[in-house]
This record gives C-alpha cells, structure tokens and sequence, in this order.
C-alpha cells in the first residue's frame, strides 16, 4: 500500500481515455441545449479527468483503505464499544422480507417484521430489568431525551411542576448534561471522590423537592461500579425523584445485573454499541428506551403489542409523549440487534460480559507500571489511565494517541472524562484476541519508553500517515471534501 498521497484522479488523466462504454443511441440524437433551456446551462463544461475504469477502481480503493473500522484493526475508543460486527447480522437484515418492506404497508402483511420487534423488546425487557421498551429512538442521546421526556410527563401528570432539576455526576458522559438542558431541565452537577464513585454526601446535599431526576450509569464513566446503588436510589425516590440509567455500554452488565433491579426507572440502550449495529460512520443508530411501569403511559407512540397471536401497533395512548421518530426506529438496526440477541443466546451475553469486563482488567494491570492508573480498583468494561507522567516529560497524551496511528491502532478516547487529567481511557471489547490486546500493550509500552528516551518522536507523530495533525476544529467546521486541483 502507497503511503503518500498520489492522486491519479486528475493527474493521471490522459485525453481520450474512457472508464464506460454506452450503447448506441436507439433514438434520433439530440443536443442538450434544445432540451434544457439556455440560462439553466453551464457556460464552460466542467474539466473532468479521463481515466480507465481500472485505475479509477484504484484510485477508490487506495482512498478506502485510508480509513480505520473494525474490519481493519484494533479500535479501543472508550465509552464506545467498538466491537466486532458479526456478519450474520448483515445477512439477516439484507433478507427479501425484511429489506423490501414498506413502512406505510398494512399490519396483516408486516406481522413478521412485528413479531421481531416485539420480541426484540422482550429480550431488552428482560436484559435491563423493565418493564416495557419502545424501539423508537434512533440513537443514544435521542433515547436519553425521550427518557427524560418520560419523566417530565410523569412529574406533571401528577401537578408536580416544581421539578426543575436534574442532577448529573461530574465523571458523566457529554450528552447527559446535554439531553437533561434540551429536555427543559437545569443540570446539577455532583462530585465524584477520590476512588471515583460519586459523593453520597454530596448527591444528599443536592437531592430535594426540586429533583425532577438522577442521571447515571453504572459502571460509571470511569468504568467503575457504584457499588452504593441502591442507598442512592433510595436517597433520590424518597425525595420524590426519578433515577435514570445511561445504558449505552451495557457490556460490562449485561447477564450479570439489571438497572431495573438497582433501582432505576428509565434505561436508554445503545443498540449501536452493545448489540453490535455497526457505527461510528454517522451511520444510523438505535436507542430504544425501557422504563417501569408507573411511566408506561407516556411512552412514545405507537406501542408495537401482541394481541393473541398477532401483532399491532397500539395508537390508543392518550398519554403518551407522541412520537418521536418516524415509523418504528431505525429498523434495519434493531433487525442485527435481534440476530446478535438470537445468536448469542443468555449464556452468550454473560460470557460477552465476562470477557470485556477481564479484557479490561488484564490490559490494566499491564500497562499499570508505565501510565499512572488514578483509580486503582477492578475496572468493569473499560479503564481510564492518566498522561500525567509523560506530561512532565514534555509528551501529551494528544502525541501518545498520534504516535498510536503509526502502528495501525485508533487510540483511545482522550482526555475523557474531564475529571482525569491527561485522561486515556481504553475500551477493549471482548471480540479481541489476546494477541491483539498484547500487541497494542507493547506498543503503549514501547511509547511510554520513548517518552523517557527520544521524546520528538513522540511529539512529531504522526510519521507514518497521509495527513499529519489537523486543525481537528477547522477540519470539524469546515471540512475540505473536494479535490481541487493545482
Ligand atoms: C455513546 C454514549 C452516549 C451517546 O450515544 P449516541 O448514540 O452517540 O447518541 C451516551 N452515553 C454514553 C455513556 C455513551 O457511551
């Protein structure tokens, strides 16, 4: 594989080459300007290349490999799940019958697609401990707002309006704050202590009548496990509140303990992480919502329920907070969701957790030495490690995740959470091999030494890419998408 950037799109044009060839015309020959009125018209035609179809596959292909997935290589982004895909899932959801539906088809020729979601809502039903999902929202964060809009229902359904509050530990993912502002909630933020968990002391402090609702997850973004889960959840139901479970990395529970059964009352589920929908693309996601039953009422509608040995969609929910997607959710996702639920079966998720959660814990223990490790407890699925050390050498952990690209690795999420200075917070999965995970240890290791010994090397990676470092903000804001030639 070339490293340098050749483009051959216009440079390797060669007047009179073609990549087509079309069949005679059958029809009189027209020209253009006699179909399509003038001002409508290009004045000067576009100088495109000329290429063979050879080399234009080429040059396509050459561009593809430039990217990074879990098809081609080792992904640890923490609080991400960037696990194996499994290609019976694309199979499944490429079937004639599910493919070809239409969404406006009528329910007596859709049962079957029905039937899938139903019982894809029993199985998340049973996962998390809930008592009804909708498959409804088409992503995290869509999902933690449709939670919350749950919970607002309930308060003021009841004439309880002086909720105005959500409260959101410090260690929390980005878009729970986020959600809980769009849901027309003020955030509180709670501390976390020293081992990372949150501060009882401090939710106490915090907890009162204008409590709309508790945001957590757990394990918690530093992938530890609040062990005082149920003393919280009793704190904040006492107080008239509600608890909400951020769901979106369910690998480290999953089989093993149910938000349900620690008190929560609404869970969002990232379909797209967990139940291996592929992502990370801006590809579609799903972000179905579970609740108890005091909030079944305002659940989006229509509610997908089986009445004897048919399925329908229940409209008659006068409750209900209405809909909040189109049609049924993302279906092609909830349809590999399904199948990953299928394939694994019970015994296969609790093993799906069991590796992540030892996966985690052996690259911790490994890389312990050469990092600083700022909470030293047994990780669930992921762990958070701290630059802190290569800091004072004059390497930043931005250099350490842009010396990772040399070897073929994604780095880990960084810099996340914001309560770990110098963050690198790794996320294995359990799909990888130990091999893998050795061979990205030796690395981490290898740069941990270059830190201490040749530090610009470091400083200076990439060496290996087609781009260097970008203006990651410029590139976000304004992305260049078009080749423009020199
Ligand atoms: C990924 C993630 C989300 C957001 O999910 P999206 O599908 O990206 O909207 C929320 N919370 C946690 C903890 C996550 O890891």
């Amino acid at each position: 594989m070339r490293n340098e950037y050749q483009p051959l799109i216009f440079e390797g044009s060669r007047e009179g080459r073609k990549g087509y060839s079309l069949p005679n015309f059958d029809t009189p020959e027209f020209s253009v300007s006699e179909l399509i009125p003038s001002e409508y018209l290009r004045q000067e035609s576009p100088e495109l290349p000329e290429l063979s179809e050879l080399d234009i596959m080429r040059h396509y292909t050459a561009l593809s490999n430039r990217n990074h997935g879990v098809d081609s290589g080792f992904y640890p982004l923490g609080s991400c799940t960037m696990k194996y895909n499994p290609k019976v899932n694309e199979a499944v959801c490429r079937m004639d019958g599910f493919a070809h539906l239409h969404p406006y088809q009528p329910e007596e020729s859709t049962q079957g697609a029905l039937e899938l979601l139903f019982e894809l809502q029993e199985s998340l039903k049973e996962i998390t401990g809930m008592d009804e999902v909708t498959l409804q929202p088409a992503a995290g964060a869509h999902g933690e707002w449709t939670g919350l809009m749950l919970i607002r229902a309930y308060h003021e359904a009841r004439g309880d309006h002086k909720r105005t509050k959500v409260i959101v530990p410090d260690s929390a993912h980005g878009t729970n704050p986020a959600s809980a502002t769009i849901a027309g909630y003020e955030t509180v933020t709670i501390k976390s202590l020293e081992n990372g968990l949150v501060d009882i002391e401090d939710l106490k402090a915090h907890v009162g009548e204008d409590t709309a609702a508790l945001m957590l997850t757990n394990p918690n973004t530093l992938g530890l496990f609040e062990e005082n889960i149920l003393e919280m959840a009793k704190i904040v139901h006492e107080a008239g509140g509600k608890l909400y479970y951020d769901g979106a990395n369910l690998n480290a529970v999953m089989s093993k303990a149910r938000p349900g059964d620690m008190g929560f009352d609404v869970v969002h589920l990232n379909l797209h992480k967990t139940f291996t929908g592929p992502h990370g693309g801006g590809g579609p996601g799903s972000g179905p919502v579970g609740c108890k039953a005091d909030l079944i009422p305002y659940l989006p509608r229509p509610v997908i329920v089986k009445d004897g040995e048919s399925y329908k969609l229940d409209f008659d929910r006068p409750e209900s907070i209405g809909r909040v997607k189109q049609y049924y959710g993302n279906f092609g996702i909830n349809v590999r969701a399904y199948t990953y639920i299928r394939s694994m079966g019970p015994d296969g998720l609790k093993a799906v957790t069991e590796y992540a959660v030892l996966n985690a814990n052996y690259m911790m223990r490994r890389l312990q030495e050469h990092f600083d490790l700022p909470f030293d407890r047994h990780c669930k699925h992921e762990f958070v490690l701290s630059g802190r050390r290569q800091k004072k050498l004059g390497v930043r952990t931005l250099d350490i995740a842009k010396r990772l690209l040399d070897f073929g690795y994604h780095p880990p999420t960084i810099y996340f959470p914001l309560i770990v200075e110098e963050g690198i917070m790794v996320e294995p999965t359990e799909t990888e091999s130990k091999e893998t995970l050795d061979g990205f240890c030796d690395i981490m290791i290898q740069i941990a030494n270059e830190a201490i010994q040749n530090p610009e090397i470091v400083q200076n990676a990439p060496h290996t890419t087609v781009v260097k470092r970008l203006d990651e903000t410029l590139a976000a804001r304004k992305p260049v998408l078009r080749y423009v030639k020199e």
